[in-house]
């Protein structure tokens, strides 16, 4: 791509460090600021810089926060007695967008991978350790992905607190709302089938089905 404007051309390089941003969608990008005020651009760019410079993250469960401590931990609304271990940061917001559940975090900031070296000490298990251990935390929730890389993460948590008086329990796994059971793969539905709930558990979710 050739550029008539080295101060574009820096801008369209920018933009295409960006994951899933190629050179075509980041000069659109650039073409568009380029329209507008400069004030709105100027908001722009600046609340990128702040976001980079500012955010924090939660000295207890690790979520990103403004403060030292997320509002989700300063909230006495919520439930302290349970916390939910997940992978990452987008995993919190997927959960806080069912509006279902109303416990506490704890974002691991990955899972284990040996080949990819990840090991226990990258990742924030002793801190979690530690919270089960000084805190009133009666459930653990663990909610990570359905891989051998999630499940030999929950199995590492489970025997580093077995000797805690904690309840571990695993998000459910089956069949996605909205699927049709022959597509499901083998797994999947060998799963469902010997995980099966009493039909009294069979309820619409409020405001997922109405
Ligand atoms: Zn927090």
């Amino acid at each position: 791509m050739i550029f008539s404007s080295k101060l574009i051309e820096d801008a369209v390089q920018e933009f295409s460090k960006l994951p899933g941003i190629g050179k075509k969608t980041a000069l659109r990008m650039v073409l568009q600021l380029l329209k507008m005020d400069t004030t709105e651009v100027d908001s722009f760019s600046g609340a990128i810089s702040r976001m980079r410079h500012e955010v924090k993250f939660c000295k207890i469960c690790h979520n990103v926060s403004d403060a030292e401590v997320c509002m989700i931990c300063v909230n006495p609304g919520r439930n302290h007695s349970q916390v939910c271990v997940v992978e990452n940061i987008r995993d919190v917001i997927a959960i806080e967008s069912t509006q279902q559940y109303s416990g506490l975090y704890h974002v691991l900031g990955g899972i284990l991978s040996p080949l990819d070296g990840i090991g226990p000490e990258q990742l924030y298990i002793s801190s979690l350790h530690d919270r089960v251990k000084n805190n009133e935390v009666e459930e653990l929730i663990m909610a990570l992905s359905p891989t051998i890389e999630g499940d030999t993460t929950v199995y590492y948590i489970a025997r580093q607190l077995k000797d805690l008086p904690v309840r571990i329990t695993t998000i459910a796994r089956g069949i996605a709302f909205g699927g049709e059971l022959e597509y499901t793969d083998e797994m999947t539905l060998a799963r469902s089938i010997a995980k099966r709930l009493p039909i009294e558990n069979y309820v619409s979710i409020k405001g997922v089905n109405g």
